[in-house]
């Protein structure tokens, strides 16, 4: 069984700026990794199709949906770039990359529903984990993750999705759109206190959440995973296992003050496999979220693909 890879040319153009830590580049550099590494023949390379607007809406109010697309549509037809919040920038290339990095979680669930693959990593930005119900924040605008357990639950009425968010920050916008929602489990660590401001703000029996202090070292993030998600995961027995794939608590990454390293991913990779192939058919889909130090980052989705696509 294979591993996909969904990516496409459209996530690049969507540009907040000089100096923006989610920049394009983000791209290249794990494309130049996976070519240099040789892994990329190992991967089954597909482009990712775009998101209906119906499969965004599952996650986000019509509302929202509605005023964002608006909004975009101003600024492609301006050719100016606007804020939406202080770190997150619609360019005109902005509407065409979220729909393209929904629509690779999408089409990647899909994929390993119907069994095409074993499981796929969708390496698509803008991220999602932070765009919430009804609103775009810290660089999110859809969020794809969530628009993926949504797609999985509904349209292949899945009884039991798990969500796993292994970013610095909370994954803020997952949990309120997940809460309460018994057909989906959040397991997930963070940072805390930091960015976004509270952390979790639900005690929903549906999520667990693991705050963790600055400095915390990979060692340690791994004993906590063993204590507090594994025990959780293997009575929720997910029959899909969606990855909110951040890089930005390796230790190299400035935006984050955790110490993970490429092997802390390579192993939690390695756990979360084990689960899925006890109760999921081995299914996982894995998005990127963050990840900002172009180099860790490259290194850590290569040590996230070996270890997805066994090689
Ligand atoms: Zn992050």
């Amino acid at each position: 069984m294979s591993t996909a890879y969904y990516s496409h040319t459209e996530c690049r153009l969507h540009d907040m700026g000089a100096g923006h830590p989610e920049c394009p580049q983000r791209l290249d550099a794990i494309t130049d990794q996976l070519l240099a590494s040789g892994l990329a023949i190992a991967l089954d390379q597909r482009d990712a199709p775009l998101a209906s607007l119906e499969q965004v809406e599952r996650a986000h109010t019509v509302n929202y949906v509605t005023q964002l697309r608006e909004f975009m549509e101003q600024v492609q037809s301006t050719g100016e770039a606007r804020h939406l919040d202080p770190d997150t920038v619609v360019c005109p290339g902005t509407w065409r990359a979220a729909l393209r990095s929904a629509g690779a979680a999408v089409a990647a669930t899909e994929a390993v529903v119907r069994g095409e693959v074993e499981n796929a990593f969708c390496a698509v930005r803008p991220p999602g984990h932070h765009a919430m119900r009804n609103k775009a924040m810290g660089f999110c605008f859809v969020n794809n993750v969530a628009v993926a357990a949504k797609y999985a639950v509904e349209r292949h009425r899945l009884k039991r999705v798990a969500i796993v968010d292994f970013d610095v920050h909370h994954g803020n916008g997952t949990e309120d759109i997940v809460a309460g929602d018994d057909r989906i489990l959040m397991v997930s660590f963070y940072q805390h206190p930091f960015y976004p401001d509270g952390g979790s703000q639900s005690h929903a029996s549906n999520l667990v959440n693991l705050p963790v202090p600055a400095y915390t070292k990979g060692m340690d993030i791994r004993e906590l995973i063993e204590m507090m998600w594994m025990p959780r995961l293997e009575s929720f027995k997910p029959e899909l296992i969606l990855i909110s794939a951040g890089f930005d608590a390796h230790r190299e990454d400035d935006m984050g003050q955790l110490g993970l390293v490429e092997q802390d991913y390579a192993w939690i990779t390695m756990r979360l496999k084990d689960i899925a192939r006890r109760f999921a058919k081995g299914r996982i889909v894995s998005c990127l979220e963050g990840g900002y130090n172009l180099s860790a980052l490259a290194r850590s989705v290569e040590a996230h693909l070996r270890a997805l696509a066994d090689v």
